[in-house]
């Protein structure tokens, strides 16, 4: 627990389910209040309210497209209609779909894209102009993946939106330092959620991703979450631009493993 966190108030995107729930729970448990973001999971985002709520946070959930500018902008007036402000903006929604590059439909590349590098993007723009117009210190928190370092065959667009990610969160962490305005990313691993199920369902496609994690166990959504808790915390005063990495030792290069290559 980070007793600062405390009152704070959080945006979550892409709150209604996996990681952006758990992280809502964790807010939730840290007394925070939250703004759980949905784009069309209602039922979710009104899961996670009830458990943000349970554990002894404040919440609402409120629908917005994180691709739109118009979007980003209704979760910032929810923030501080609801609870007068805004300290940690987290920009955790995400999507991806798996195609061979030369068949990859131009439309899936542009919302690919338009959720994960744009929308970080957007989110981003409305939380640095609310910390700057409020002359307050802030804390972005963008959800990456190993794949912003690891080249992925057959998603490329998802890794090129997460490559994107890592330097638009190095760079925006560089211009804004000296405003004490806080920008980092987590890199997932392999983890336990919704965008994984259909994979995980299959024994064999189970066992081939564990193989590939030095630590040989799928990740749990709580883990991730914890990463995010100690990024919005004061805990982690002194650090921004960087990858937190999840992922059970996943980028360490496992093929090298047991003295191999
Ligand atoms: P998930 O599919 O369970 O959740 C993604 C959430 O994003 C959903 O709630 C979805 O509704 C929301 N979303 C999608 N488009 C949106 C839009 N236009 N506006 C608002 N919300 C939108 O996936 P997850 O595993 O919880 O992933 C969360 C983040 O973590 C994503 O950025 C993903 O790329 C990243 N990540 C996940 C893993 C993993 O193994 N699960 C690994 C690395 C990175």
């Amino acid at each position: 627990m980070y007793t600062d966190l405390k009152n704070r108030t959080a945006i979550i995107t892409g709150g209604s389910k996996g990681i952006g729930t758990a992280i809502s729970k964790r807010f939730g448990e840290e007394k925070m209040n939250v703004v759980v973001n949905y784009h069309s999971d209602e039922a979710g985002a009104q899961e996670a309210v009830a458990q943000i709520q349970q554990a002894g946070g404040k919440a609402i959930a409120v629908q917005a497209d994180v691709g739109t500018e118009e979007g980003v902008q209704t979760l910032l007036d929810a923030a501080v209609q609801t609870f007068g402000g805004m300290d940690v903006w987290v920009n955790n929604a995400g999507m991806e779909n798996q195609m061979p590059t030369h068949q990859l439909p131009l439309e899936d590349w542009k919302k690919v894209v338009e959720v994960n590098l744009t929308g970080v993007f957007l989110g981003t723009k409305t939380a640095l102009n609310y910390f700057l117009s409020q002359e307050k210190k802030g804390n972005i928190i963008n959800m990456s993946s190993v794949h912003e370092q690891i080249p992925w065959p057959t998603f490329a667009h998802y890794a090129a939106s997460k490559g994107g990610v890592k330097l638009f969160s190095e760079t925006t962490a560089m211009e804004y330092a000296a405003r004490n305005i806080r920008i980092n990313s987590i890199g997932p691993g392999a983890i336990n959620t919704p965008i994984n199920a259909q994979k995980f369902a299959d024994p064999e496609k189970l066992e081939t991703t564990r193989g590939m994690v030095p630590m040989k166990r799928i990740g749990e959504p709580s883990e991730v979450a914890a990463a995010a808790a100690w990024l919005a915390s004061d805990e982690s005063s002194y650090v921004t631009g960087i990858t937190l990495f999840v992922d059970g030792g996943m980028t360490l290069y496992p093929a090298f493993q047991d003295g191999k290559g």
